[in-house]
């Protein structure tokens, strides 16, 4: 579906307390209906005066930030990234457990060896991420698959970069649950992730890259 101003908050794919025990409904309610608002609400209050930035998507706003008047661009950056951050996070999950399937496991074979070795280096870049950011599986402009971080709200969108998979790890998104235990957020997170709607976002960075290679 594309999104453009007034950016509005979509429902989840799934209900509330679907993905309980893993994240429980409480916390998936505030981060869902009060989080996600707020960036919808603050992103569209920065974008209102601004009717040029009126059809632009979430995705041209973050690749071209540069392009935005200054008065706007970091509020724009974080609210935009907010919003796409979590969009992407909430899609990214399932109650239904899969596995990576497809070219998507192929390149996880060759890029990690094994699905537990890429659990692991997943887990272990988790960890290290210190304060409130997100860790993402992303791929590069020849499709090669990589685990890179960020923080604050700010995105891996890039011209080299396609993001595939995120992980929230600001605190709002498991204290209510795990408290400070964010280890044990993120193993409860892994059988949660919707490996093929993950394998669809692959497959359409294949598409983009193919097409852009041919022109
Ligand atoms: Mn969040």
């Amino acid at each position: 579906m594309i999104q453009h101003y007034p950016f509005e908050l979509l429902p989840l794919p799934y209900l509330y307390d679907a993905l309980e025990p893993n994240i429980d409904m409480e916390t998936m309610y505030f981060h869902h209906t009060k989080h996600l608002r707020t960036y919808i609400e603050k992103l569209n209050q920065a974008l209102a005066p601004y009717p040029e930035f009126h059809n632009w998507t979430l995705e041209r706003l973050l690749l071209h930030l540069d392009e935005l008047p200054e008065e706007i661009r970091e509020e724009v950056r974080r609210n935009a990234g907010g919003v796409f951050n979590h969009q992407f996070y909430f899609d990214g999950m399932s109650p239904v457990p899969r596995k990576p399937e497809g070219q998507l496991k192929e390149a996880m074979l060759l890029d990690f060896g094994t699905y537990e070795a890429f659990q692991k280096t997943f887990f272990e870049m988790a960890m290290s991420v210190f304060g409130s950011g997100y860790l993402w599986l992303v791929c590069d402009n020849r499709g090669k698959l990589a685990i890179v971080p960020t923080v604050n709200q700010n995105t891996p969108i890039s011209r080299d970069l396609y993001p595939l998979m995120n992980l929230d790890l600001w605190e709002h998104a498991y204290y209510l649950k795990h408290k400070n235990l964010r280890a044990d957020y993120v193993w409860d997170w892994f059988p949660l992730v919707n490996w093929e709607e993950v394998g669809r976002r692959y497959q359409q960075a294949l598409l983009t890259i193919a097409l852009q290679n041919s022109v």
